[in-house]
């Protein structure tokens, strides 16, 4: 298929100082869990992203000096000649498919509390560590400032010898640059504090030195934020900052530009749309004459090429529409942008930066899998020999199952109790802020339809006799799992008997199947992730007074991995629901809740008229033991017995990543050695390639 011509525009090169990128398609910086720790990783997930059409494609946060750590979370580093190494991995993949590869120099200033180098960070003044590790900044002096700079421009050369084609100067973030431009952190009195320029003076050096040490070969690039956080909802961006932004418009070769606040930056669909940085950032572009790039959970080429038609960007940046499509901008070159797998904004991906682990991505379960698994996005190797698969169950494992094994040419019969396709994707995509959770049921249910070896069957409840009688080579359960009415989590270890009538408690089943409680409710809390906080709001949407309580110290104390924790909690607050935190729920009598205290075990009572339990849940995994215990009975031998899996919430209940991810490799694996694809290889330089 050809390429719609209105968005030719996307596709034209567009020069950034000394080098062309080859679109407009650019992947921001954005970290990943593997960084400088499993550089092989990083660098095979990097060049997959060029090989998709990203025309630039950056690292992660990348130190310049020992100084600048921020360990337990991966970043990058430039420090020696073996960084100078791991990083050209990343460069020659990207450059292959005729892209550029961009790095982001960093120092992190009281953002970082180098907990690995146990240097003392270094700071515009003497400041508390932002993250809230118990340690302070030193005062940059002169002679720090001096090395600082002599760091900077030693790291930009290794980023050259590297292979990189646009350096950055990164001034955002609440890292040291930023606090040097910061009204509110610097306060210093010397030529770098004070007035507007004094404060501009650092961030103008460094991009000067830069451009001076690798100009003539390198783009430079800054990236900091259109407003500085003194401004107001209804007009975000100070004057000052505009002034800041008139100072220095022309020195970069690009202006790669976010927003002060990071919850609103990647921020998740629950609570920010996309492209919604446009009303703090579109000024900048009347400043500069430098190509400006901003992100903005694109997914729609329409509206990217909106953006670039009303002079808002030059390019299209993007971090997680890239990690949940890295192929979105050739889906979109070959005239088939309905295939893109949109992110759909649940932030599951920074939870890899702020556990420390591989990146994971919903929509993408070969996000992070790219070296050690060998997994391509798009690609698939095929059915090893003919067979027929039963996939049981069409939420997110069974629709991944099913769509990466027709992929593979199996014949797949898909078998669906409801008379819609998605399973719990259906319920919770209603839920306030989860319409874009929709997207995992949408591409999957599209790509099956234009499968003519998958048959869905819809609106058959299977038993383990149906489900045998069909044939099939290969059986593979995804039957779910329904929430727990009984207490049990991580609160009550042992089903909790005091919990009230039971017509007065309730599950997140029940009210998804719109049996929703009245009057004065007690959400109890115990899963600590969306759930909770989600369905409190719903109810108060219908008008129910909603108490929320939980054992967790925070509301839904997960979403801090996901970066949604403070607005969750804001939410809750301005919806006017009662919060206990760090509470248990022992008894319901039908008009009190009996709670107690997680550090004392005082006892505190709250009038109830319901309560909503949210705690664990139990597999749907009976279908699955029935035919188990069929194969197992059937000595005749007649015909060979189909081989038996079970995947997803109905194997372990979890996040829909996990069910995805257990869908696709499934698919992958079967009539594989099984055995030997568990994960044995880490990355550590000692492991073969
Ligand atoms: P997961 O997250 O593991 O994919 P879901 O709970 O989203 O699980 O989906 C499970 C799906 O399986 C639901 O749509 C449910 O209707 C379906 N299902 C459960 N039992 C059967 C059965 N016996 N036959 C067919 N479909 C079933
Ligand atoms: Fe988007 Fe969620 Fe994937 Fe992140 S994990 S890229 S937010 S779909």
């Amino acid at each position: 298929m050809t390429r719609d011509p209105r968005y030719d525009i996307l596709f034209e090169p567009v020069r950034i100082g000394p080098v062309q990128a080859p679109n407009r398609f650019y992947q921001v910086p954005h970290c990943n869990g593997m960084g400088s720790l499993r550089p092989r990783m990083v660098a095979a997930m990097r060049g997959i992203k060029a090989e998709g059409g990203w025309g630039v494609v950056c690292t992660e946060y990348c130190s310049i000096h020992p100084s600048s750590d921020d360990l337990p979370h991966v970043y990058n580093s430039l420090w020696n000649q073996g960084d100078i190494k791991t990083h050209a991995l990343m460069t020659e993949k990207v450059h292959k498919f005729g892209s550029l590869a961009g790095v982001e120099l960093w120092a992190g200033g009281a953002g970082s509390a180098n907990l690995l180098t146990r240097e003392v960070a270094l700071g515009v003044g003497s400041m508390p560590n932002v993250h809230g590790h118990p340690f302070q900044t030193r005062t940059m002096d002169k002679k720090d400032i001096r090395d600082l700079r002599s760091w900077h421009r030693a790291a930009a050369l290794r980023a050259r010898e590297a292979g990189f084609d646009i350096v950055y100067v990164y001034a955002t973030h609440m890292y040291l640059l930023a606090q040097f431009l910061s009204p509110l952190h610097n306060r210093r009195t010397d030529e770098y504090g004070g007035s507007l320029e004094n404060r501009v003076r650092l961030v103008r050096e460094l991009i000067e030195e830069t451009k001076d040490a690798i100009g003539d070969t390198c783009a430079v690039a800054v990236r900091m934020a259109a407003d500085d956080g003194t401004g107001t909802p209804e007009q975000p961006v100070s004057e000052e900052r505009r002034e800041m932004f008139e100072i220095l418009a022309e020195l970069p070769d690009l202006w790669d530009i976010n927003v002060h606040n990071y919850e609103h930056e990647m921020g998740v669909s629950r609570f920010v749309q996309e492209g919604s940085l446009e009303k703090t950032m579109h000024y900048v572009k009347s400043i500069t004459s430098k190509p400006v790039v901003t992100v903005g959970r694109f997914t729609s080429p329409d509206t990217m090429v909106s953006q670039v038609r009303r002079g808002i960007v030059d390019f299209i940046g993007a971090a997680r529409p890239s990690i949940a499509d890295p192929f979105l901008p050739r889906k979109i070159e070959e005239g088939c942008p309905e295939e893109i797998r949109e992110c759909i904004g649940c932030n599951i991906c920074y939870s890899g930066d702020s556990l420390s682990v591989p990146i994971r991505c919903t929509q993408n379960p070969t996000m992070g899998e790219e070296w050690r698994r060998g997994w391509h996005p798009e690609r698939i190797q095929p059915k090893s020999k003919d067979a027929t698969v039963l996939v049981v169950g069409a939420g997110p494992a069974g629709l991944e199952a099913t769509r990466a094994l027709g992929q593979r040419g199996y014949n797949v019969m898909l078998a669906e109790a409801a008379t819609e396709l998605g399973g719990r994707i259906i319920q919770e995509c209603q839920l306030p802020g989860l319409a874009e959770w929709g997207r995992v049921r949408d591409y999957r249910v599209h790509q099956i339809q234009t499968m003519p070896n998958v048959d869905v069957f819809l609106d058959n409840n299977l038993n383990a006799e149906d489900a045998l009688s069909l044939g099939a080579e290969h059986i593979v359960v995804a039957t779910g799992s329904k929430w727990r009415d009984d207490g049990f989590g991580r609160y009550h270890n042992t089903p909790c008997p005091d919990l009230g009538p039971e017509e007065q408690v309730f599950t997140p089943n029940d009210i998804f199947m719109g049996r929703v409680p009245q009057g004065r409710v007690v959400v109890f809390d115990d899963d600590h992730y969306y759930m909770g906080s989600v369905l409190a709001e719903a109810l108060v949407a219908q008008g129910v007074e909603v108490c929320f309580v939980t054992p967790e110290n925070l509301v839904s104390a997960w979403g801090v991995m996901t970066d949604e924790h403070y607005q969750t909690q804001q939410r809750l607050i301005q919806l006017g629901v009662e919060i206990i935190t760090a509470h248990g729920l022992d008894e319901f009598d039908g008009s009190n809740a009996r709670l107690s205290c997680v550090y004392t075990d005082r006892a505190r009572v709250v009038a109830a008229d319901a309560v909503v339990l949210v705690t664990a849940r139990i597999p749907t995994d009976s279908l699955f033991k029935e035919i188990a215990g069929k194969i197992e009975s059937d000595t005749s031998g007649s015909v060979p017995a189909p081989t038996l899996d079970k995947i997803g919430d109905c194997d372990a209940p979890a996040i829909i990543a996990a069910a995805i991810y257990a869908g696709h490799r499934y698919a992958r694996e079967l009539g594989t050695d099984r055995e030997q694809s568990a994960v044995t290889r880490q990355d550590k330089l000692f492991d073969p390639d």
